[in-house]
């Protein structure tokens, strides 16, 4: 079906306008130029990017990476790996340019610096300056041609709290140099001045996230507070200069939170006569309509105008992997013409409310300014009320047709360094050269009629339609194309999306209802029993250990044994039932678990000081789980067949008998959940002993378990304490198999005991045992250093280290060490600390007493060894240590050899990445590793030579995702196949072969044949 957008009775007009303007812009330039054109380099880059998607990925990459390359030689080796890709076609001439031998070579130095300058002067076409001063040339350029202008300042993400602080004096900064030059500007009526009112000739743009490093929408209040407080010191300081200021729009995931707090602050007594503020709204998101009108609503309240500059939206293509990548709604239109049909409504409805808002038309697409101004010429829109914008260095000719209509015309002009600066100018190239794109279209002079007519949308299923961006993006050309088993894609449980604010009030409300339950007993689940137990153990909130969780059961021997009994009674009825039967028990499970995710993440909370969107992502893991083994058992189940001519042979899974499953505490629902149901799934008797500390949790599971239908002495339930009980279950004759997830010292033992055979044992026993980590993550001098720094932080101290995939090592190249080393301090300084429910809470409590001692005691290791770079001040109640990060630390020392799991992270400082990969390696252990590189040849050998089970490349090293990320690590990190991984099941389950001859008196049937 196809959605004709309303001829509407400004489309005569729009289309006259529209051709008047396309005319403008696409007037003949002189030969000369055209000569110029056809050997600039930079314009051919771009061309060619236009002509080949393979190309235009690889060299988007290569800019990307290029400040941070030290040299030539570094860039013309550079060039060589990611042009030199086999999926990349070169044009000849680039072909010639990179063919040298050597990247030290003459001609390797000369394509080095033919490229550099071509990509410095592309930078230059859209960034108006590296300096103020460079900027203000640029602005009084700009005022030459009667065009106003507002300038951002480009800026490293803003991580740490001493970037926010820089951030708001460099505007504070900013502002005050520009009204002082604006004093020598003569007037130009046409932008200063409108319906006799003076504008401000200044206007800054800025971005809320940057006033605030941990700037989170899971903490609206938190982040409001700080922000408002940096923006009021802003804002005075604009008004007592005569400086607007304009809030930009980023991601959609601050969407909601931005407008939240600007809605507030502007309201305040203070600013709330303001009229030189504006607010950005984004038409390609499918709910800005209703944002405009909530604005409008708002500014009538409000009773003073100002300015909603109205964009497309600029990150399309990061929001459309995000919403993939999360398995959420995707929040941007997927349509071209359904965000141009939408710009149009929204413009429409701005200036039908111009008496309560000022339009900014900021496009650079002919037919949609053509639309507002034939709009706006309809309504007599004052010329106060009404403006038109352009990114600097995307719409020239445009702006200039429009000034030349008369038409007020402001310049978005971002200045400042190029590293800083290279996300925006990513985005503009990929804007600039996207197939979809106005300015690329207009470029190959597509027909007139074409370009400016009514965007038409056609309906079609949410997924359709990406753009060359994500694809291109999604398919890795840095690597060598080996032929993996595909597998198909499993439909992993989203996440909660924190940035919707019902999910937040359903957090909170699931914490109070649980506070509501704490103090209950749990007792110990056997044979379809709850049994009373004499002795109890309390497991306490670490944040608060006097608020007691749950009072728990602690299993005798005799229990175990009568446990042990039912298993052993009960195995054969479940391993007859038939496997749907089982696995549709886990997706009933795992339906449970869905239904009630806000519960079982305040528990994991309270109980284990997990904060609430790790809580939340866990519960979702429990979930994969159970789906996943459901899954993956009706695959194996079939077997294999073998089949000859008059023999059968067939290779089927039995189960193996009784498992015992011992469970951490720090993914207590979890890793209970994976090993529990792999085991039941598989037709295995089981027993789940949890960690002491999370024993609640793993009571939740059990329930849910048992509510799902699970039969009696099929599953138990079996709280006690690991050297007593637990070491008795591992050494019973009758135990078949022991899943473990925890420290190496337990694993190794359990591996031990389970190996002696004991009186009247008939089989070998199955030990599957995930231990511990010493995780290194490697950052190079081509590493994206926003992006590194705060991977580094989230991966050290997400639930305060205590995850076996936490990064402990950080290994970083010589001449990046220092700047890597100052702003990890930083980011590590401007975290908060403190009980894991509240919301604005980093770093949480470690587990126990024992923990934080144990900690501490590394710590002071530390001490003697290496120089201690920050230590951050803690709550006094709870079981809190601080992020610690050790500096000069030596490869063989304690505190980069041993696990600590805790909050603690060893840098060491490495003269080149050969030198980065040794250290990695030279642990006892092989769990997780990362890398932060833009160096394709370091990603490929540290894809074959980083030893570790999972690696993860320019991203955090930690939340492995069901099927997505199977996980698990060898060396002293573990013994057995991955967790969530099609191998894992295998572990649970005995092959055999059945063979029959089937030939009776030499007949037998012979397949086709009658
Ligand atoms: C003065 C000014 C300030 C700006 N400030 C901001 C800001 O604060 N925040 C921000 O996000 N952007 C901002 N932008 C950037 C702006 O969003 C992009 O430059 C703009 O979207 C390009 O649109 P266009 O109308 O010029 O071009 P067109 O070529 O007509 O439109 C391109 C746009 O269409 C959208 N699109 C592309 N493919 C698809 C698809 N398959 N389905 C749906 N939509 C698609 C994308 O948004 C893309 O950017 C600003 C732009 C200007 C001019």
């Amino acid at each position: 079906m196809v959605v004709q957008v309303a001829n509407s009775i400004y489309e005569t007009q729009t289309t006259e306008i529209a051709k008047h303007l396309l005319d403008a812009t696409r007037q003949k330039r002189s030969f000369f130029a055209q000569m110029r054109d056809h050997i600039r380099w930079d314009d051919k880059l771009l061309a060619w990017a236009m002509s080949n998607p393979g190309l235009r990925v690889q060299l988007f990459r290569f800019i990307d990476a290029l400040p941070a390359l030290g040299s030539k030689t570094e860039v013309a080796r550079h060039l060589q790996e990611y042009l030199g890709d086999e999926s990349v076609e070169l044009p000849a001439a680039l072909k010639n340019l990179l063919n040298f031998a050597n990247p030290d070579s003459m001609p390797g130095q000369l394509a080095a610096s033919t490229v550099s300058t071509a990509v410095e002067t592309l930078a230059n076409k859209y960034i108006a300056g590296a300096t103020i001063k460079q900027a203000i040339k640029t602005i009084e350029r700009l005022r030459k041609d009667k065009m106003a202008f507002t300038l951002d300042l480009l800026g490293e993400a803003v991580i740490t709290e001493a970037e926010a602080q820089s951030y708001l004096e460099r505007y504070l900064d900013l502002m005050e140099q520009l009204t002082q030059e604006a004093k020598n500007w003569s007037t130009v009526s046409e932008i200063d001045q409108a319906d006799g009112e003076e504008l401000s000739r200044v206007q800054v743009s800025v971005k809320l996230t940057a006033f605030y490093s941990q700037f989170d929408p899971l903490d609206p209040e938190g982040s409001k507070k700080q922000v408002c407080d940096r923006i009021r010191i802003l804002l005075r300081r604009a008004k007592e200069l005569g400086a607007a200021v304009h809030f930009d729009m980023e991601q959609y995931v601050y969407k909601d939170m931005t407008l939240g707090i600007l809605k507030e602050l502007l309201m305040e007594d203070e600013f709330r006569d303001r009229t030189d503020l504006g607010i950005t709204l984004q038409a390609y998101l499918q709910d800005s309509k209703r944002d405009l009108k909530d604005i409008i609503t708002w500014a009538k309240e409000r009773g003073n105008p100002l300015t909603v500059r109205l964009v497309k939206g600029a990150y399309w293509d990061q929001e459309t992997i995000k919403s993939l990548q999360n398995h959420w709604q995707q929040p941007v239109y997927n349509q071209k013409s359904a965000t141009d049909a939408n710009f149009e409504e929204m413009t429409q409805l701005l200036l039908e409310n111009h008496q309560y808002l000022y339009a900014a038309i900021g496009s650079h697409n002919v037919r949609s300014q053509a639309k507002a101004i034939a709009i706006a010429e309809q309504l007599n829109i004052p010329r106060r009320n009404f403006e038109m914008q352009v990114l600097y260095g995307m719409g020239d000719q445009l702006a200039k047709a429009l000034v030349q209509r008369g038409h007020r015309v402001r310049v978005y002009a971002p200045y400042g360094e190029l590293l800083p600066g290279m996300a925006y100018l990513i985005r503009r190239l990929l804007e600039n050269t996207a197939n979809s794109s106005f300015l690329r279209q207009s470029l190959e002079e597509r027909p007139v009629e074409e370009l400016i007519a009514p965007p038409v949308v056609d309906e079609e299923p949410v997924g359709a339609g990406f753009t060359d961006n994500v694809i291109a993006k999604t398919d890795n050309l840095t690597k060598p194309a080996p032929s993996p088993i595909p597998h198909p894609q499993f439909p992993n449980a989203p996440d909660t999306d924190y940035a919707q604010a019902e999910a937040r009030e359903k957090a909170q409300n699931a914490l109070e209802t649980v506070r509501q339950q704490l103090g209950k007993t749990y007792y110990p689940f056997i044979n379809g029993d709850y049994q009373p137990t004499t002795e109890t153990v309390d497991s306490v909130n670490p944040a608060n250990p006097s608020e007691i969780i749950g009072k728990v059961g602690l299993l005798s021997i005799e229990q175990a044994e009568t446990a042990l009994n039912a298993a052993k009674a009960a195995f054969p009825g479940w391993r007859r039932t038939p496997v749907k039967q089982r696995a549709d028990i886990l997706r009933q499970a795992a339906k449970l678990m869905e239904g009630r995710r806000e519960e079982l993440s305040a528990w994991i909370c309270l109980e284990v000081g997990k904060a609430l969107r790790e809580a939340d992502a866990e519960v979702s893991e429990a979930i994969d789980f159970c789906r996943y083994y459901g899954d993956e058992m009706e695959r194996l189940e079939g077997g294999y067949i073998y089949d000859v001519a008059g023999e059968t042979n067939r290779y089927v899974y039995q189960p193996r008998g009784i498992a015992v499953v011992i469970s951490p505490w720090n993914f207590p629902l979890a890793i209970a959940t994976g090993m529990t149901v792999a085991a039941l799934v598989a037709g295995n008797c089981t027993l789940l002993k949890p960690a002491e500390t999370s024993s609640v949790i793993a009571a939740k599971l059990a329930e849910i378990l048992v509510a799902a239908g699970i039969p009696q002495g099929v599953f138990q339930y079996v709280p006690g304490k690991g050297s007593q009980v637990g070491a008795y279950m591992v050494k019973h004759p009758d135990t078949h198999l022991i899943a473990f997830t925890g420290s190496q010292e337990v694993g190794c033992r359990i591996y031990a005991d389970a190996a002696i055979v004991q009186p009247g044992q008939t089989h070998l026993k199955r030990v599957i045992a995930e231990m511990g980590g010493k995780n290194a993550i490697i950052v190079d001098e081509s590493a994206d250093l926003d992006q590194a720094v705060a991977g580094v932080v989230k991966s050290a101290f997400g639930y305060s280290g205590q995850k076996c995939s936490a990064c402990s090592r950080v290994i970083v190249l010589d001449p990046i060490h220092d700047t890597v080393v100052e702003r990890l301090i930083e980011a590590t300084r401007s975290l908060n600390i403190g009980a894991a429910e509240l919301a604005s809470t980093q770093v949480g409590p470690v587990i126990d007493d024992t923990a934080r001692n144990r900690i501490q005691d590394y710590i002071e290791k530390g001490r003697q060894e290496a120089e201690i770079a920050v230590e951050c001040e803690v709550p006094e109640t709870g079981y809190f240590v601080s992020p610690t990060i050790f500096t000069n630390v030596s490869p063989d020392a304690k505190i980069a050899q041993e696990e600590i799991f805790g909050p603690v992270v060893a840098v060491i400082r490495v003269k080149d990445f050969q030198d980065a990969l040794a250290v990695a390696n030279g642990t006892k252990y092989a769990l997780t590793g990362g890398l932060y590189s833009r160096t394709p040849s370091h990603i490929d050998q540290a894809s074959t030579e980083f030893e570790v089970g999972n690696l993860y490349i320019n991203r955090t090293i930690t939340g492995a995702i069901v099927s997505r990320q199977p996980f698990g690590g060898f060396k002293l990190s573990g013994v057995g196949s991955k967790a969530g991984g099609p191998d894992y099941l295998l572990q649970f389950l005995e092959p055999r072969t059945i063979t029959e001859n089937i030939q009776r008196q030499g007949f037998a049937p012979i397949e086709g044949v009658d």
